[in-house]
């Protein structure tokens, strides 16, 4: 195949215990998924979920115990952090049900759901798309895949981020509004997810701002950490 230059290489995140990488399709979020998150942001907490996507190329994967650089993004001065349990889907599909949602999972990641907050919320306010607030270039950073099978009791696990070794967030993965099986039930009823999908659940409260030199570390029981420094 000739192309008019060279295509962009794919974009993959490695995987615990094994040599070969899990290469990325499409990036999913869910809004809105803890109560306690909502209310901070001004909702009730039972609305039905709702998602939004980042392009691919906004992952920046992390490899086993590397601290990954992010550069602070322009056009924000309030750049939020967002912890968030990553699925990792292995096996595509449409109309699924929750109750067989877990066929469909390969593994399971931290991740952040790195936000512009001013222009998230500015253009909430208009009633414009977030795509400036969410989707923005390295928005992204993810640990290694656990496999599903090695990743334990992943819907009771603690998830947490501290920023420069104090606690900004913390929640368990059994506070979702919309577990993990009905997320995937609701998200393949809109789109037809192909392996390679991944998928960010949403955060617990206490989401905030970081600023340049601050050091992130997020985790999620029963997985890799994921460490993240802001340039
Ligand atoms: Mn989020």
């Amino acid at each position: 195949m000739d192309y008019t230059f060279a295509p962009s290489p794919a974009v993959s995140v490695p995987v615990t215990g094994q040599s070969r990488r899990f290469p990325v399709h499409r990036v999913y979020c869910v809004g809105r998924n803890y109560a306690e998150h909502a209310k901070e942001m001004g909702f009730t907490g039972r609305e039905p979920p709702f998602f939004f996507l980042k392009p691919a190329d906004a992952i920046v994967p992390a490899e086993a115990g590397q601290t990954i650089d992010i550069p602070y993004p322009s056009l924000t001065s309030n750049l939020h952090h967002e912890v968030e349990l990553v699925v990792a889907i292995g096996t595509g599909g449409r109309d699924i049900a929750a109750a067989d949602a877990h066929r469909h999972i390969f593994g399971y990641a931290v991740g952040l759901d790195m936000t512009r907050r001013d222009l998230q919320n500015d253009m909430k306010k208009q009633g414009r798309p977030w795509c400036i607030g969410k989707a923005f270039d390295q928005s992204a950073p993810i640990g290694p895949i656990t496999p599903a099978a090695a990743s334990g009791d992943i819907g009771h696990a603690r998830i947490a981020l501290e920023v420069n070794g104090r606690v900004r967030q913390q929640s368990s993965i059994d506070q979702l509004i919309w577990n993990i099986g009905e997320t995937i039930a609701h998200l393949s009823a809109a789109w037809t997810l192909q392996p390679g999908d991944l998928i960010y659940t949403g955060t617990p409260e206490g989401v905030d701002a970081v600023v340049s030199g601050d050091l992130l570390h997020a985790t999620v029981q029963g997985l890799a950490p994921l460490s993240v420094r802001i340039g």
